[in-house]
């Protein structure tokens, strides 16, 4: 039995669509401890937001789940009817979004919502010990004025006090696991860096386990104790943070490393990797990210490389390596 919050098992999921079936996630496996942090980095349609919302139980309709395990404190989630799943989902697990207001209804005030949340998920039905919990859970998130955000539609707030009352949302019910999906991307560089860092406080403080799901691995480089490198929905590289950065083994993952802006140096232009994502419809043959590898070999055209242990802890998926 493990102990682990959260263990994903060879996950592999279809999206059906009348153009053909896109393969988003393929295989992927990885588990993340109490108050440990795994982000998942890749470019924008490597199946990174398709696997957070898998581990909430909130696929679209047009998904399907081919193989794999969820593992949600040692149940498989995907073995769960709808009804046992929604107990699962908010209680266990919860998620924050790219846009924040997407976890709220305008037509609600934020303590309304969380007062709702905290009804259903935690049985509270009296009135002042609802909005005491819903105060302390917008506290917790770090919002000076809790009284006037609760008293606030959403759009009285501004996109960092927003992002927070959504990670008070999260949090009210006292998950073990959190799924943030890019929560900072809409955020200027001073609130980002506060958004990352109470996410960090909290993890510590609440044992959170975090799945931290971003592009930029520089933020990731921040955030994280473990880094899981997709593309094309497959894994390529998963390790340690410090190891993956400092002694990156992928080709692909040190193109990603190579793009992130450094600070100290003037650049007129960002960097980026030439080329594209395949279509997931029709993945090439062999490594996926042989069309856009400086370094592929024929080997690379023909076969898809298996990820392979190179160092304890330290996976690559690449031809270059051998077992
Ligand atoms: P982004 O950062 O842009 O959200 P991502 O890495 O999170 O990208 P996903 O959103 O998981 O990637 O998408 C993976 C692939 O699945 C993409 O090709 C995307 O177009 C496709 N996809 C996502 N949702 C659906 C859907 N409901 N139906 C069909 N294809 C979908
Ligand atoms: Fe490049 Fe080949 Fe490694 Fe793929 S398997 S990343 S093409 S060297």
């Amino acid at each position: 039995m493990s102990a682990k919050p959260l263990v994903v098992e060879n996950l592999t999921i279809h999206y059906y669509t009348l153009e053909g079936i896109v393969k988003a996630v393929r295989g992927v496996s990885f588990s993340v401890d109490k108050g440990e942090s795994v982000c998942l980095v890749g470019e924008s349609g490597s199946g990174k937001s398709t696997i957070g919302l898998a581990i909430v139980g909130a696929l679209p309709a047009n998904a399907r789940v081919l193989s794999g395990k969820i593992l949600v404190n040692n149940v498989n989630i995907l073995e769960l009817s709808s009804r046992e799943l929604e107990k699962i989902r908010g209680r266990s697990v919860s998620i924050i979004f790219q846009d924040p207001a997407a976890s709220f209804n305008p037509l609600f005030t934020v303590g309304q919502m969380l007062s709702d949340v905290i009804r259903y998920k935690l049985g509270i039905h009296d009135k002042e010990e609802l909005k005491k919990k819903a105060i302390e859970a917008l506290k917790n998130a770090g919002l000076p004025d809790p009284e006037r955000v609760y008293n606030s539609y959403p759009h009285e707030l501004s996109g960092g006090m927003l992002q927070r009352a959504a990670i008070a949302v999260a949090l009210s019910t006292r998950p073990d696991i959190l799924i943030a999906d890019e929560p900072t991307t809409m955020l200027d560089v001073t609130l980002q860096a506060q958004i990352l860092e109470l996410l960090q406080e909290l993890r510590r403080k609440l044992g959170l386990a975090l799945v931290f799901i971003t592009h930029n691995l520089g933020v990731a480089a921040g955030v994280c104790d473990k880094i899981l490198v997709i593309y094309a929905g497959a894994m390529m590289e998963f390790g340690p943070v410090d190891e993956v950065l400092v002694n990156p083994l992928h080709p692909y993952t040190r193109k990603l490393i190579e793009c992130v802006p450094r600070s100290s140096v003037r650049v007129g232009r960002l960097k980026y990797i030439p080329g594209s994502l395949p279509d997931l419809r029709k993945l090439p043959p062999g490594c996926v990210f042989a069309p856009r590898c400086e370094e592929a070999m024929d080997v690379c055209r023909e076969e898809e490389p298996p990820l392979i242990e190179v160092k304890p802890g330290h996976f690559v998926a690449c031809h270059k390596y051998k077992r």
